[in-house]
């Protein structure tokens, strides 16, 4: 008889957990799931899929402000959000589906409940214990708001998704990807956007010019950026609230949106019974082979606060089935992957920013397009797009590339490879664009600024 029940039970049905069960079973490993929601996590319930579609619906504004430029005469446009979120559910619906077929056509138990450790190889969900030889913490993250006074009246992404009407007016606060993401969403369907960030310009943490840029373009869309700035208490004020800033200024609005950050999904899981490290931050600490500080206690995705990104944590949940189950030790390369913001217009970015190339590298070459995007050119709309690229000096390869506009995401991509293959900007320069695309001004920018910086 088998030692136990399962050679791996993996906590958290999203993304990670899911690649890494549907891999295991194939390599022939004997694999239940255990999850307390529906099957797909954050991506597809609560974050990127259900956030790319309100975006595509949110760009038809964009698409009827351009139209009559064209030769378009469009009527009066409205919109009707219940519509929006009604379609977008029977989407999530489907695609929940889909995972849990995936689930059984690879032969993976649904254990249905909030999983809990109670030993190195036991689980108990919804009252009955199960035992493995493994098992694979993949519980992800749930969104962080300080504690303030009136916080409780304050929603999360989870809650903006289905709204049951828009307001008028909205405070988004936080300046990372979910707060430009939704301000941009709602900006675009109407909504006035006020954002308050604490930094002087949103996306901490991406290259300079490109936060500058996006924050510039924002504005241009009517969001007003209170940048610099801390909300220090929420305050119901008849069927709206009042926000009270940190130097004294009130403002009014009707629903107050946070997207100040996510935090490791632990609460409950019994980690601290089995003494599982965990850092400051509340992450499981793992090694590169996604192990943590038990031996047959795994974690990959957003609950080990690596690169909290969908394709990441796929890659982590493969890498995991592989060294376990398929004999072939694997590890993560975290290294030039690309990353998009949905923001209106859309941030894309691979590798360094040019204050990190200039840390690590030294000397960089800076080159730099800014360009009025073809589209908008037979309009008299007042729009930008920003493509950058970082070189490194001593050796001409292509340390990072940045842009904002239209289709940044779709265009970036192609560039990691390039970037993953170790390109030189020569190379970028004997590569023949695609005529008349903006992608091309990746491939002929050929002065680069004067040295700056340094
Ligand atoms: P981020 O970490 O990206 O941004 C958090 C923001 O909240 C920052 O602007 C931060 O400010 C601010 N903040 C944090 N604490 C406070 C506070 N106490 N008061 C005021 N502001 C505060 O988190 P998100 O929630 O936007 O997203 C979480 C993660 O999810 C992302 O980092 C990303 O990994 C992932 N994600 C990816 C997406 C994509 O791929 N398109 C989309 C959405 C999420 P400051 O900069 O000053 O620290």
């Amino acid at each position: 008889m088998a030692e136990y029940d399962y050679d791996l039970i993996t906590i958290g049905a999203g993304s990670g957990g899911v690649r890494a069960s549907r891999m295991a079973a194939k390599f022939g490993a004997k694999v239940a799931v255990c999850e307390e929601d529906r099957v797909g996590g954050t991506c597809v319930l609560r974050g990127c899929v259900p956030k790319k579609l309100l975006v595509y619906g949110a760009h038809f504004a964009d698409e009827f402000d351009l139209a009559s430029s064209f030769g378009w005469t469009v009527g009066e446009a409205s919109h009707d959000w219940c519509t929006l979120v009604n379609n977008k559910n029977r989407e999530l619906d489907r695609l929940n589906g889909i995972y849990q077929r995936i689930l059984r056509e690879n032969g993976v138990s649904i254990l249905n409940g909030r999983g809990r450790v109670v030993d190195d190889h036991t689980v108990e969900v919804a009252g009955k214990t199960h035992t493995a030889a493994h098992i694979l913490l993949a519980t992800g993250s749930w969104p962080f708001m300080p504690d303030i006074p009136g916080i409780e009246h304050a929603i999360t992404s989870n809650e903006a998704l289905d709204l049951l009407q828009l307001p008028e007016r909205m405070v988004v606060v936080g300046g990372g990807y979910i707060a430009v993401e939704f301000a941009g969403i709602f900006n675009a369907l109407g909504v006035k956007v006020d954002l308050v960030i604490r930094a002087d310009a949103v996306l901490r943490g991406f290259d300079e010019d490109l936060r500058v840029t996006l924050s510039e373009e924002m504005t241009k869309r009517g969001i007003t950026i209170h940048s610099e700035c801390v909300v220090r208490s929420i305050e119901k004020d008849g069927k709206g609230y009042s926000l009270r800033m940190a130097h004294g200024d009130l403002l009014e609005t009707d629903l107050v949106l946070y997207a100040t950050g996510r935090r490791p999904k632990t609460d409950g899981l019994g980690l601290e019974t089995i003494g599982v490290a965990m850092d400051d931050k509340g992450a499981v600490v793992v090694d590169e082979y996604n192990r943590t500080s038990v031996p047959s206690v795994y974690a990959v995705g957003d609950i080990t606060n690596r690169m909290n990104l969908t394709p990441v944590a796929l890659a982590e949940g493969m890498a995991l089935a592989n060294t376990l189950y398929n004999n072939e030790p694997m590890t993560v390369d975290y290294t030039n992957i690309a990353t998009a913001v949905f923001s209106q217009p859309e941030v894309a970015t691979v590798g360094l920013s040019e204050v990190e190339a200039r840390e690590k590298h030294g000397a960089v070459d800076i080159y730099v397009s800014r360009f009025r995007p073809m589209k908008v050119t037979l309009s008299d709309r007042d729009e930008r797009t920003f493509m950058k690229l970082v070189v490194d000096r001593k050796t001409d390869r292509v340390l990072g590339c940045h842009m904002v506009g239209d289709d940044a995401a779709e265009i970036v991509q192609g560039l990691a490879i390039a970037l993953k293959c170790g390109a030189t900007k020569k190379q970028f320069d004997s590569t023949i664009g695609i005529h008349p695309t903006a992608a091309e001004e990746f491939v002929t920018m050929r002065e680069k600024l004067p040295d700056h910086g340094e």
